[in-house]
């Protein structure tokens, strides 16, 4: 089966798969278990081993989803999963972590993130990473929903520059980090990984991408997963629940836009012209 995705490097100097897979709104039903995690499979049989979750997903299910796809074939798999702003003290955040390895059934996370900003002190936060990476639970951390203001407040700490990502809402309607983020956080060599690339099925009744889907033959779905995908060091990480999204998803990969499609996008979802406050979902 066809697993070459292409890689983002990390600032470790790790290459991880530039596609994976998203898991929000896994978990919450047992009658749809099985499908997800048949889904999940199938996305690593297709080369996404990159799997993001977090303890929020359906009060921790969807971890457990997690934990039954990778069964049996844990070591292709780069987990992803984030602590909640209210367990981010450094105690807090060792305590969710072991959580959340319970859950999924291992022994170490790939990559930690704070899942957006909360009370306690950034400090806090990171000592309770790096007692994780001390202790081998997790092997990277990062954050999510940081702005430019928030990175630069986390790179002047002592250890923040080894944040290894900041996972944002990116897609064809949220085109703001273009703009400060984006530039900001390749000056930095640290990749953005793009959630919710199709705006959770949102941009999927959209005109102009209709237009543009028709015009390669491919789906509405396919072609919003594109335009990120497009970002030569972003990670993006749809969501799919079933294996024909799935199969889709990863077809992704093998669409080339145009420069008219580009330009036609540009009309339809213009870029922004200067920098704008990070939107969150
Ligand atoms: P998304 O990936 O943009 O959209 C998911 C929705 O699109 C689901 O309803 C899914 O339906 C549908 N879908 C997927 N592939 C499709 C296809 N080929 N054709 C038609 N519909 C398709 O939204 P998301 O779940 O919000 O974002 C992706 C992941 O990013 C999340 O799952 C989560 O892991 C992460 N995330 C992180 C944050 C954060 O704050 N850090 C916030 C939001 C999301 P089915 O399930 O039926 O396939």
């Amino acid at each position: 089966m066809a697993t070459d995705i292409p890689l983002v490097t990390l600032p470790s100097g790790e290459s991880v798969p530039k596609l994976g897979q998203g898991t929000w709104r896994m978990g919450e039903s047992r009658r749809a278990r099985k499908e997800e995690v048949a889904a999940l499979r199938l996305g690593l049989d297709l080369g996404m081993t990159l799997i993001d979750t977090a303890e929020m997903y359906a009060d921790g299910s969807a971890e457990e989803v997690v934990a039954e796809a990778v069964a049996g074939r844990r070591d292709e798999v780069f987990i992803v999963s984030k602590v909640l702003p209210e367990n981010s003290t450094r105690a807090g955040t060792i305590k969710a972590c072991e959580r959340s390895l319970k859950r999924l059934k291992t022994d170490r996370i790939e990559l930690y993130l704070l899942h957006w900003r909360g009370r306690p002190a950034l400090e806090e936060t990171l000592a309770g990473f790096e007692a994780l990476l001390d202790a081998g639970a997790i092997r990277y951390w990062g954050v999510s929903n940081f702005d430019v203001s928030d990175m630069e407040e986390l790179f002047a700490l002592k250890g923040g520059p080894a944040c290894a990502s900041n996972q944002v809402l990116y897609n064809l309607r949220r085109r703001g980090i273009e703009a400060g983020l984006l530039p900001w956080s390749r000056e930095h060599g640290m990749p953005i990984m793009a959630y919710s690339p199709i705006e959770q099925g949102r941009l999927l009744r959209d005109r102009a991408l209709a237009l543009i889907a028709g015009r390669h033959g491919v789906t509405p779905a396919q072609v919003a997963i594109a335009f990120v995908l497009r970002q030569r060091d972003m990670l993006v990480i749809p969501k799919a629940g079933s294996e024909t999204h799935v199969r889709e998803n990863r077809a992704a990969l093998d669409i080339a836009l145009s420069h008219e499609d580009l330009a036609e996008f540009d009309r339809a979802f213009p870029p922004p012209k200067g920098p704008r406050p990070l939107e969150l979902l």
